[in-house]
């Protein structure tokens, strides 16, 4: 049913840059025949997925959206890939993303944008704009995305749909491939927060294979969806972060984000007000840090090891088939980040640009330290406007990054943050997230709460 729906709809939408239908029938038959012979299979045994196209798949192409990785097909599965298989989970294939999962609209993708189901004329987010408008669209129930900066929150956001980037180090990194390897998280995303809990635990959870992931047992997301499904949040304290309103936010973010507040007091949360001054720079400080990271992961892309190679006529040096291929292959966001990041790397410029962003970046942990001492989960709007038109902010670098405005702090700190529907905006009709903060490994307190939001 989900394949066709996706033939019905994706031509208008275009969340998928390539549907797997064989692999996916198969997965469904094995679970069938697992069923069929009485072995005991889990929870989301069967369930769709759309997955995002920065994960390797075995004998299934991965791009990163990129035309430097086009026609590349992995030898082997990320760890969120080979877990989503072993607990039957049926993946539908794979879903658009902005170039290398930098944007925040899909439209930095080298195939083509996806579009917002609500409005087609408008973004559906991003980087993970295809995971979130396929499940808005109703082509899978279940998507996985990635958050550097908010990738998952704020497709989530604008979708109407819920995206979860938990702790750092929660979900593994193998096979995932890096953007910002200090920011980058995977997640799920769903269209309830019960969904989204039951994801979570299939494929969060230590892994020998990447050295950042956490040897600790997985935050109970699944007994707190249930828990806040109750509605009582009695004896919860919710801070409001008061540096996340005013310029820039548009009124009818701002009206859904004082409900929801009005909504959360309703079902007994104690709401206090918390000032985190330096969360002012975290935008910056990100878009130091992230080009740097991204300037050492991107020189993989050598025209010797993956997909793409241009001028390779024996007349040539290396160093110009490199030059040529990475000329061709990259889009210009992704050089862009490149040439920042090289250039807040260099001798002479290191510690004025990346050493001050880092500094920023312990502030701005130290200010969520302090936030969680007294309160035990954050929330804000999870970006500062709707959906806007596809073409609007192309030309304006700023004004695209502003859409992370609220989403980057969390992956600054490590933190776990999570987007939930907060109904539709009442200026344009469009979906509204709520952005709901927990301390890292404490992910089970925010689906708490969304849980009871919802
Ligand atoms: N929009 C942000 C960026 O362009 C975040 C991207 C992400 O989370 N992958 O870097």
């Amino acid at each position: 049913a989900h394949l066709d729906r996706i033939g019905e709809v994706d031509g208008a939408v275009h969340a998928f840059l390539h549907v797997d239908a064989e692999g996916a029938l198969a997965a469904a038959r094995r679970v069938d025949d697992d069923v069929a012979a009485g072995r005991e299979v889990g929870p989301l045994a069967g369930v769709p997925l759309a997955l995002k196209d920065v994960f390797t798949t075995e004998g299934v192409p991965t791009t990163c959206g990129s035309k430097i990785l086009e026609g590349w097909v992995p030898p082997y599965d990320a760890t969120v890939t080979r877990r989503l298989k072993e607990a039957g989970v049926v993946i539908l294939g794979k879903t658009n993303m902005d170039e290398f999962a930098m944007g925040s609209s899909t439209e930095n993708s080298a195939y083509g944008p996806t579009r917002n189901p609500w409005d087609t004329d408008r973004i559906p987010g991003g980087s993970g704009g295809g995971s979130a408008a396929a499940l808005a669209a109703f082509e899978a129930p279940l998507a996985i995305g990635t958050d550097t900066g908010g990738s998952i929150r704020q497709p989530g956001s604008v979708t109407g749909t819920v995206g979860v980037k938990p702790t750092y180090g929660g979900v593994s990194r193998y096979g995932l491939v890096a953007f910002s390897s200090s920011l980058d998280q995977a997640g799920p995303c769903a269209r309830t927060v019960l969904d989204a809990a039951l994801l979570h635990e299939v494929v969060a959870g230590h892994d020998p294979l990447d050295s950042t992931s956490i040897d600790a047992p997985v935050p109970p997301v699944v007994a707190a969806a249930r828990q806040g499904a109750n509605g009582d949040l009695s004896g919860v304290r919710v801070g409001v972060v008061s540096q996340f309103s005013g310029e820039g936010y548009q009124p009818g973010v701002l009206h859904s984000f004082e409900a929801a507040v009005a909504q959360l007091k309703q079902l007994g949360a104690e709401v206090v007000e918390v000032s985190c001054p330096s969360f002012d720079y975290a935008l910056p400080a990100y878009y130091l840090i992230a080009p740097s990271e991204a300037s050492s992961n991107l020189a993989r892309f050598d025209a010797m090891r993956y997909g793409l190679r241009v001028g390779d006529d024996a007349t040539r040096s290396a160093e110009e088939v490199m030059s040529l291929t990475r000329e061709a292959g990259f889009g210009p966001e992704v050089k862009r980040r490149i040439m920042i990041g090289t250039y807040a790397l260099s001798s002479g410029y290191y510690d004025a640009y990346y050493g001050s962003a880092q500094k920023v970046r312990t502030l701005i942990s130290r200010e969520f330290d302090k936030a969680f001492a007294t309160v035990d989960v954050l929330v804000s709007p999870t970006t500062p406007t709707t959906a806007f038109r596809i073409g609007e902010r192309t030309g304006d670098p700023m004004a695209m990054y502003k859409a992370d405005l609220c989403t980057i702090p969390a992956n600054l700190a490590g933190n776990a943050a999570m987007s939930v529907p907060s109904g539709l905006s009442d200026e344009d009709g469009l979906p509204v997230g709520l952005q709901i903060m927990a301390p890292a490994l404490q992910d089970h307190r925010m689906y708490r709460v969304a849980a009871a939001y919802e």
